[in-house]
């Protein structure tokens, strides 16, 4: 199972302005001459020594998630990633390929969904799109976003066969080659996380979510997301230390991301819905401040993770026995 980030950011496509690309290039080209490099040769050195989003940052497209296996794929949300997914379908010949696309949605907020008029294959014939949710309402918000004046091509236009699927959750439901189960997030207007399945590897999603339940107890049904994921995908949006104000927002923080792993033994986390508000370096002093509390209070749990950035693939893994 391979899971690739289309889109990262939360709440609105957010990167530097022209002025902050020039600055972080100037730091950049500082560290270059610092780290004792000083020919073009140098460059790919350079590079392999330093992670990607320390280059190039996390990225600015907001929620777009693509699962795959083998040709089997899933897409989680139509954030603006979803126009680089497209876009990367269209440039390398891949549209004519699939004929049926399938997405599941968690919520509707504006992030999750900016994405989805620029979906190429709503525009080709013979294609069809799955459209899963729990909430009922899908159909209403999807048609809504094809509508004259805020979109050029009504619905009725639209030369892909469209369907809705309602989902119930709790319930596992077989889309194309993976078993999908929706669970409640922390999360207003409501939002639901999905656990996908497929050979005994496990990807969980859990943005957008406060995680003001921890605890199996508090979790009740909705713990059975988190139980055993190899990979987690977990909203960390904001620092504990501003919870106090933003309380009941419906984003999470790493500290919880890692009770959370630990409570339900989750394999691997990657944090992700990075404040718009961020820049380049403010998401790496979040990360830093991560690492300093997975140090003191963490530690002893064999737990990777790191921050999702923009373009990441990950190849999930069945756990080995000895875990
Ligand atoms: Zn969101
Ligand atoms: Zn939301």
């Amino acid at each position: 199972m391979k899971v690739q980030f289309w889109g990262v950011r939360g709440s609105l496509p957010s990167s530097l302005d022209t002025y902050g690309w020039v600055g972080h290039f100037e730091k950049l080209m500082k560290q270059f001459f610092d780290s004792g490099f000083n020919s073009k040769s140098d460059i790919n050195e350079f590079i392999k020594q330093n992670p990607p989003a320390a280059i190039g940052g996390f990225g600015a497209a907001t929620t777009c998630v693509q699962v795959s296996d083998g040709p089997h794929t899933l897409i989680v949300d139509g954030g603006s990633g979803l126009k680089h997914l497209s876009d990367q379908l269209e440039k390398l010949g891949r549209i004519s390929l699939h004929n049926e696309f399938h997405i599941l949605m968690t919520h509707f907020h504006f992030d999750h969904i900016l994405g989805l008029p620029f979906f190429a294959p709503h525009f080709i014939k013979g294609k069809k799109i799955h459209y899963y949710s729990v909430q009922p309402e899908t159909e209403q918000i999807v048609r809504n976003l094809f509508k004259k004046p805020i979109f050029p091509v009504g619905f009725e236009s639209l030369s892909a066969d469209i369907q809705f699927h309602t989902l119930q959750p709790y319930k596992k439901t077989a889309i194309n080659g993976f078993e999908v189960t929706a669970y409640k997030m922390d999360h207003p207007d409501p939002s639901y996380g999905f656990r996908i399945e497929k050979n005994n590897k496990v990807y969980a999603h859990a943005v957008d979510h406060e995680a003001l339940r921890l605890t199996r107890e508090q979790l009740g049904a909705d713990a059975g997301l988190f139980e055993k994921a190899d990979l987690l995908y977990f909203d960390a949006q904001y620092e504990e230390a501003d919870m106090a104000l933003k309380k009941g927002w419906g984003h999470g923080t790493c500290d919880r991301g890692f009770q959370v792993a630990a409570t339900f033994g989750v394999q691997q986390i990657l944090f992700a819905h990075h404040d718009p508000a961020f820049s380049i370096e403010d998401s790496w002093n979040h990360k830093k401040k991560a690492e300093a509390s997975f140090q003191q209070h963490f530690s002893k749990n064999k737990l990777k993770w790191d921050f999702a950035f923009e373009g990441l693939i990950v190849e999930v893994k069945p756990r080995s026995n000895n875990h």
